[in-house]
């Protein structure tokens, strides 16, 4: 049975992490929470730590890599991750783990996955983002956090994606009246900070190809920012084009169900493919 399926087990700024399972093949996008948490929130969804193949890091901030030693000590995961990352996560690591690093602009296959990282301007050490592509199917999953600002590099990396996780941090009206120091705000919203609903709006729509069938909001703030107003924006930007697929936001404390994404392309392809 050829299947693509992906759950974010949570996101935010407390913590991010993302599983996708294609053929046989489990690996993790980040590992955000506590080496305990991760496990438990992997068994909600029917995984066990030594399913994964490999956990792969997009950059250093805690938020992405908090239990990132601790599965790799204690279940013996591989850690995929920059040179950059690496340097700058020092402290997390032992020496025992199992680490291997990757460069951005070189794709590499982990089990039955077609890795393909790509730099993004966030203000982290050496950060990337990746778009993982089935080597049965071709189906292709973006995941891109923590972006900074859509590039002209992440646009082509994540064009013709069949799902898409991608962060819709805040709603531009909120993080300016919002109680934080302005300083903390203009970091937010910088290109090198994360990308408001609006961007991210503006940024699936030029990215939407026929393909595309399942688009998932992470990363948002807690205080800038409601799940109904970020799936409110990407919707009306969305549904202007035709898009007839799925539109979820992803929370911070608990795993999404599993999104199965071999049958929600099914589902919109033949009406969307009308379109282009
Ligand atoms: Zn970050
Ligand atoms: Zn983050």
């Amino acid at each position: 049975m050829i299947y693509v399926r992906f759950s974010v087990l949570g996101s935010g700024s407390g913590g991010n992490s993302t599983l996708v399972a294609a053929g046989s093949t489990r690996v993790l996008v980040d590992a955000g929470f506590s080496g305990r948490e991760l496990v438990k929130r992997l068994a909600v969804v029917g995984v066990a730590p030594e399913e994964l193949a490999a956990v792969l890091v997009t950059h250093e901030h805690g938020d992405h890599v908090r239990g990132a030693g601790v599965l790799a000590r204690a279940h013996g995961t591989r850690l995929l991750m920059t040179a950059g990352t690496r340097r700058a996560c020092a402290k997390l690591l032992r020496g025992t783990e199992d680490v291997g690093t990757y460069r951005p602009g070189r794709p590499f296959v982990v089990g039955d996955v077609r890795v393909e990282p790509f730099v993004t301007t966030h203000d982290a050490a050496d950060p990337a983002a990746f778009a993982l592509v089935d080597q049965t199917s071709g189906l292709r999953l973006g995941v891109a956090t923590d972006l900074g600002r859509p590039t002209v590099q992440v646009k082509y990396a994540l064009r013709g994606c069949d799902g898409l996780i991608v962060e819709s941090n805040y709603d531009e009206v909120r993080l300016w009246s919002a109680g934080y120091p302005a300083a903390v705000k203009a970091r937010i919203a910088s290109s090198h900070g994360h990308m408001s609903n609006q961007t991210a709006a503006g940024f699936v729509g030029e990215v939407f190809g026929p393909r595309l069938s399942a688009v998932v909001l992470a990363h948002l703030s807690e205080e800038s920012n409601t799940p109904a107003l970020a799936r409110s924006t990407m919707n009306a930007a969305l549904q202007s084009k035709g898009y007839q697929g799925l539109v979820e936001v992803a929370t911070a404390d608990e795993p999404t169900a599993w999104f199965d994404l071999t049958e929600l392309r099914s589902r919109v392809e033949s009406v969307q493919l009308s379109l282009f």
